[in-house]
């Protein structure tokens, strides 16, 4: 055990804030010193925006987006078109790709990707739902905007053969998605260009 630094409540909050992505202890211990040292200006909203998010947050029944809706404001957007799906693995991708501002249209969020070494096989994805979309025949073509890793190919060419029933073109991102490479990390231009440059499976 290591020593202990302050009471329970501000190491419960250093030891909560070491689990964010990003941080590690160290980074924790800073930044809660920084929120003690701005309680007015950050640790008082901050609380309050957390227990806001806890309430309100929902997952899209139609596309596993995350909002503070039912369906979420991206499937509810009339302004979006709706013949254009684009699949991604995580909402981080979704929102990669809302950044990029290239393509007005849906998503569906796989919510992981097949990885048998895991344990992730098809029915632990929102693979389902996306026959059911595609199925009720709006959807002319669906994007596999899945990250260019190994799980990800092997992802998209499941869904392929799902759909290959469907009359619905399907396609792929292109040039500039380095192999390995997560989409959370392209910049929007590359993104971008992928998305134009897409290709039919
Ligand atoms: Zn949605």
């Amino acid at each position: 055990m290591s020593k202990r630094i302050a009471g329970p409540e501000i190491e419960r909050l250093i030891q909560l804030l070491a689990k964010v992505p990003g941080l590690g202890p160290r980074s924790a211990r800073r930044a809660a010193l920084h929120l003690i040292k701005k309680k007015e200006a950050l640790l008082i909203p901050l609380g309050s925006a957390m227990q806001d998010a806890a309430e309100k947050v929902r997952i899209c029944s139609t596309c596993g987006n995350v909002d503070t809706s039912d369906p979420c404001m991206i499937c509810t957007d009339p302004r979006r078109e709706r013949a254009t799906l684009i699949v991604v693995e995580d909402v981080s991708d979704l929102w990669a790709l809302e950044r990029a501002g290239s393509m007005n249209v849906r998503y569906h969020v796989l919510g992981g990707r097949l990885s048998p070494l895991d344990g992730v096989g098809p029915d632990d994805l929102n693979i389902v739902s996306l026959v059911s979309r595609v199925a009720e025949g709006e959807i002319k073509e669906v994007i596999l905007a899945v990250n260019a890793t190994v799980e990800g190919q092997t992802t998209a060419h499941y869904i392929t053969d799902q759909l290959v029933d469907f009359d619905v073109r399907i396609t792929r991102l292109a040039h500039g998605v380095p192999v390995g490479g997560e989409l959370d990390y392209l910049d929007e231009g590359t993104l971008t260009a992928a998305l134009r440059a897409r290709t039919s499976i």
